[in-house]
C-alpha cells in the first residue's frame, strides 16, 4: 500500500458536503494525493487529510480574540481618535 494513484478513492473532508465523503484523486505530488474530487458533489479541492477547515464562525472568533489581545498588550482601549472630520469630508466629496 502507501502508493496512491490517480483515480484512487480515498476519504477526505468535503467543504460543500461538510462531512467526510469518498473522493477520487485527481492530482498527485510525489506519490501522495494533492487534489481530490468529491464523489458526492464533484467539487475539486486540495486534499486536506480528512481535516475539516475552521468554520467562518471560528475564524471570526479567533480574529476578535487576536484584536482584544493586541489591545490588552498595548494597554489602550480600542477607540476612535477625536477629530475624524477629514475622513467624512473626503468620503462625501468622493460620492
Ligand atoms: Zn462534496
Amino acid at each position: 500500500m502507501g502508493e496512491q494513484r490517480l483515480g484512487d478513492v480515498i476519504d477526505d473532508h468535503c467543504i460543500k458536503c461538510r462531512r467526510i465523503t469518498n473522493h477520487s484523486i485527481v492530482s498527485l505530488v510525489s506519490g501522495q494525493a494533492a487534489k481530490v474530487r468529491c464523489r458526492t458533489c464533484y467539487h475539486d479541492h486540495d486534499y486536506r487529510h480528512e481535516q475539516a477547515p475552521p468554520s467562518k464562525k471560528d475564524l471570526k472568533r479567533a480574529e476578535l480574540e487576536a484584536q482584544a489581545e493586541l489591545a490588552a498588550q498595548n494597554g489602550q482601549p480600542v477607540e476612535e481618535p477625536p477629530g475624524g472630520d477629514k475622513n467624512t469630508k473626503a468620503k462625501s466629496e468622493h460620492a
